[in-house]
C-alpha cells in the first residue's frame, strides 16, 4: 500500500529538515497548560506543577516491533503515542505531553510521513496530550519511531509495581489474547496475498482482533473510573507483553505470589472462535498473547464490592504469600506454575 503507484512522491529532500517538520507538526493544537512551548525551539517548556512527573519512552524499529506491508502508517503513528501514554495510565497518572523521534531512509515520501503524523495527531486530539517536540533524522534502512511521553500524578495517587499484599485481588481491564490473534490473522493473509495478489482477503470474523492489533487504545479511562470509585490499585502495571509475565512483574517486585483462575480469564467471542481455528489454546494466548495495553492491577480485598458486577473489569484471581509461588488453577482444578513466556518468546 506504501508504494502504490497512483499515490503522490515527494521527495523528503525537496522541503529540507526545517520544513519537513513545520509541515508534519504545524496542525497540532495544545490541550495542556502546563506546556508553555512546543515545537519549534531549542527545547519545549513545560510549566513545574505542585505534582510529581511521569516519564517513558518507547522506541519501535521497523522490521522488529512492526511490518509495514499489513500496518498502515496512520496507525502505526497512532500506536506509537498508545504505547507510551498506556505505561502512564499504568502509574494512575494523567498524560499531558509527547516527544517523537523518527529516523527513516529515503524510500518514504513526505506522503507517508504525513500518514504517520495524521496517526500521531488522532492520539493527541482524542487523548488530549501536546506534542511538543522530537528529532528528525535519515536512516541507511527502514524507520525507527521513538516516543517519550510526560505525565502528572500527585504523589500519593501514583501507583507502582511493587505494593501488591497477599488476599488482594487482581483485577484486569477489558478482555485479553485479542491484539496477538489479530497479529496472526494478519500475518497469514500477508501469505496468501504474497502467493496470490488477486486474492481478496475476507477478514469479517477477526473485525475485533484485526482492530486490537493495529489500532489499540490506552486505558485513559481506568484512572478515571478507580478515582470515582474510590479505588487506590496497591499496585498496576499495562499488559504490554502478555498477563503472565506481566503478574510475574507485580509478584517479583512486590515480593508475593498469586492465583489466576483460568476461568475467570476475559475473553472475547472472536478470541474463542479464532483460537480454535488456529488450533490454539485460548488460555495460553490470553497468559502470553502480547499488546493488549488493558491495565492489570491489585486491590484490597475490601474492595471487593466496588469491583465486581463494574463491566470494566474482571476479577482473575488473588495475591498469596511468596512461598505459593505464581499459579494457574486450570478448569479441571488443577495448579499450573505460571511460565514467563512474554510475547517474543512466545512468537518464537
Ligand atoms: P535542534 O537542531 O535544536 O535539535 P531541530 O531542528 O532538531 O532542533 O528541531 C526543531 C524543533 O522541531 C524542536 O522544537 C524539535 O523538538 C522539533 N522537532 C524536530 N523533529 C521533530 C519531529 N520528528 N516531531 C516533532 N517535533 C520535532
Ligand atoms: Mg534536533
Amino acid at each position: 500500500m506504501l508504494e502504490d503507484k497512483n499515490q503522490e512522491r515527494t521527495s523528503l529532500a525537496d522541503l529540507g529538515e526545517f520544513g519537513l517538520i513545520n509541515h508534519l507538526t504545524k496542525h497540532f493544537k495544545m490541550y495542556n497548560s502546563t506546556t508553555l512551548k512546543g515545537v519549534g525551539d531549542d527545547a519545549a517548556v513545560i510549566s513545574k506543577s505542585e505534582k510529581e512527573i511521569l516519564v517513558t519512552t518507547d522506541l519501535l524499529v521497523e522490521g522488529v516491533h512492526f511490518d509495514l506491508s499489513y500496518m498502515p502508517l496512520k496507525h502505526l503513528g497512532y500506536k506509537a503515542v498508545m504505547v507510551n501514554l498506556s505505561d502512564v495510565y499504568a502509574m494512575n497518572g494523567v498524560a499531558e505531553q509527547i516527544t517523537v523521534s523518527i529516523a527513516v531512509s529515503n524510500r518514504f515520501p513526505l506522503e507517508a510521513l504525513e500518514e504517520l503524523y495524521a496517526g500521531i495527531q488522532l492520539a493527541c486530539d482524542t487523548y488530549k496530550v501536546d506534542l511538543i517536540g522530537g528529532d528528525t533524522t535519515s536512516s541507511t534502512k527502514g524507520m525507527l519511531i521513538s516516543v517519550t511521553a510526560l505525565g502528572s500524578a500527585k504523589k500519593e495517587d501514583i501507583v507502582y509495581r511493587n505494593g501488591a499484599n497477599a488476599t488482594d485481588l487482581i483485577v484486569v481491564s477489558g478482555d485479553l489474547g485479542a491484539a496477538y490473534l489479530g497479529l496472526q490473522v494478519l500475518e497469514r493473509e500477508k501469505q496468501v496475498f504474497q502467493v496470490n495478489p488477486e486474492n481478496q482477503p475476507d477478514l469479517d470474523s477477526y473485525t475485533y482482533l484485526i482492530e486490537r492489533q493495529l489500532k489499540p487504545e490506552a486505558r485513559k479511562d481506568v484512572p478515571e473510573l478507580l478515582k470515582e470509585m474510590e479505588v487506590k490499585p496497591t499496585s498496576m502495571i499495562d499488559i504490554s507483553d502478555g498477563l503472565s509475565s506481566e503478574i510475574m512483574h507485580i509478584c517479583t517486585q512486590s515480593k508475593v505470589g498469586c492465583k489466576i483462575y483460568e476461568d475467570k480469564l476475559p475473553l472475547d467471542p472472536q478470541v474463542i472462535s479464532t483460537s480454535e481455528e488456529f488450533n490454539m489454546d485460548s488460555t495460553m494466548i490470553a497468559l502470553s498473547g502480547g499488546e493488549d495495553y488493558e491495565l492489570l492491577f491489585t486491590v484490597p480485598i475490601a474492595d471487593f464490592d466496588k469491583i465486581k458486577g463494574n463491566p470494566n473489569f474482571s476479577i482473575i484471581g488473588h495475591i498469596t504469600e511468596e512461598n505459593e509461588g505464581m499459579n494457574l488453577v486450570t478448569r479441571a482444578n488443577q495448579e499450573m506454575e505460571l511460565k514467563a513466556q512474554g510475547w517474543n518468546s512466545f512468537k518464537g
